[in-house]
């Protein structure tokens, strides 16, 4: 295998998509002795074609905003690979959305939903609409303008789209309520929907549960407990609150929590009420200042939370959020583990670093599998026209989450016992993928 080849062809076809070159990067850096094993593999340009998604549909979203002046923002879906399954894969709105950003989370998705063990393909997508600030009525205006061109692309066996930053519970129903409009089906085809429409219990906690059960596992592999521990978490949003609640009741402290513009942190701990206001903060806009003056907490504003002295750091905002300046602070001040919650949450730099130092670092493709994990077993509870109990999904999300780790470790250990997670769940994720796709011939 030519890397640098591969690479560069890939740059001169999607020019100046850095996000998406990024993530290919990583992946095909630690396949490529696995790869090399398998004649078969180069022979079927398995590599040349798994870094490529299948299609990728851009359009028009017209939609009519409040004050009856007419917005226009773009939407794509990107189905990236359905060797294993219907593509899969999050919606995300927000301002930053371009092409090289949603590349990069349906390559990852690809091999995130491999690990999952469930039978789902890759697939991204979203818009450079953001919710924030806007009223009730034109996020419903934008998602069905949105749906009236994304369903015909879509179906609960072929695509079924998901939330991710800016689509939660709200977002879907809307979509959902336009999709089953314009199909004259109700079949499921979105996932992460509220109960009253289909949703699974745990969906909206999920990501955040799963997170920490594969974290747990971590520590647990190389002789340490959870309990007792010290967390830097980023983000205030979906993924936070959930990780926030399980981090809590497995004893351990979460200090900071942060957005855009900031962080705060919480000496005595984010829990409890703190957790629930963190809903209430996202639906009524309330900052993270705020927050830290309602509970006598100290606000850091144009800072990020990788500076404070911590056992454990979660990064669960957006891409590239930990730096390679912030890997130092973190080992520095003793950091054992870090575990992305958010997608491709470190920079390479940060992962080098880590890996280095032989930190416990768990890329964002294991340990937040659980989000999508979890909408699998949606889409499954929609098949069977049945609604599973709180003990009964949560008690498979942790049997898949326990099934990737241990999927990591077999592919991931060195000879001296560091088990190289971000190698194993590559190394996993990619052999299920490339061996699908050979199995199917040249499609
Ligand atoms: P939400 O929209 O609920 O929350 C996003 C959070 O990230 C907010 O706190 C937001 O703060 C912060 N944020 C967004 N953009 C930036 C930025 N450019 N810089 C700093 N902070 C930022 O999204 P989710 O919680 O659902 O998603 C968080 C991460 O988890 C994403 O990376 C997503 O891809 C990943 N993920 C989500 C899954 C899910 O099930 N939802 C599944 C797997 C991964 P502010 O409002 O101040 O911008």
């Amino acid at each position: 295998m030519n890397i640098e080849n591969i690479i560069s062809s890939l740059e001169a076809k999607h020019p100046g998509e850095k996000e998406y070159i990024q993530a290919v990067r990583e992946v095909l850096l630690t396949i490529e002795d696995v790869y090399n094993q398998h004649p078969e593999f180069e022979k079927a340009k398995i590599l040349e074609r798994i870094v490529e998604p299948d299609r990728i549909f851009t359009f028009k979203v017209p939609w009519v905003d409040d004050k009856g002046e007419i917005q226009i923002n773009l939407g794509y879906r990107i189905q990236f690979n359905n060797a294993i399954g219907p593509y899969k894969g999050g919606l995300r709105f927000h301002s930053t959305v371009t092409p090289s950003i949603l590349k990069f989370l349906g390559f990852e998705q690809t091999f995130k939903n491999a690990l999952t063990t469930l039978p789902m393909g890759g697939a991204k997508g979203g818009s450079d609409f953001d919710p924030h600030g806007k009223s009730d009525t034109e996020v419903m205006h934008f998602c069905q303008a949105f749906m009236l061109e994304l369903w015909r692309n879509i179906g609960s066996k072929t695509d079924v789209p998901a939330g991710d930053i800016g689509v939660g519970g709200r977002e879907i129903g809307y979509m959902y309520g336009m999709y089953k409009k314009l199909a004259r089906e109700n079949a499921g085809v979105l996932t992460g929907k509220d109960m009253e429409i289909g949703g699974s219990l745990i969906r909206p906690e999920a990501t955040g549960f799963g997170g920490l059960y594969f974290v747990k596992q971590m520590l647990e592999t190389a002789g340490e407990t959870i309990k007792g521990k010290t967390i830097a978490l980023s983000g205030f949003g979906n993924v936070a609150w959930g990780a926030a609640l399980k981090a809590n009741e497995m004893g351990a402290k979460v200090v900071t929590i942060s957005g855009s513009k900031g962080y705060v942190y919480d000496e005595n701990g984010i829990s409890g009420e703190k957790i629930e206001y963190m809903l209430e903060m996202r639906s009524k806009g309330i900052s993270l200042a705020e927050f830290a003056e309602k509970y006598g907490a100290k606000y850091f504003h144009g800072e990020k939370p990788w500076g404070v002295k911590v056992d454990i750091a979660l990064p669960g905002a957006t891409q590239n959020e930990l730096d390679g300046e912030d890997a130092a602070k973190l080992i520095k001040n003793g950091v054992i583990c870090v575990a992305e919650l958010s997608n491709m949450g470190c920079t390479p730099e940060a992962i080098d670093l880590f890996i280095e130092n032989k930190i416990l670092y768990g890329p964002g493709k294991a340990a937040n599998a659980g989000g999508v994990a979890t909408s699998g077993l949606e889409m499954t509870q929609n098949a069977m026209h049945l609604s599973w109990t709180e003990a009964e999904v949560d008690a498979k999300l942790k049997q898949i989450m326990s099934d990737i780790h241990c999927q990591c470790v077999k592919y991931g250990t060195g000879p001296d016992g560091y088990i190289n997670y971000m190698k194993g769940a590559n190394v996993a994720g990619f052999l299920k993928v490339a061996k699908a796709m050979l199995i199917q011939g040249v499609i």
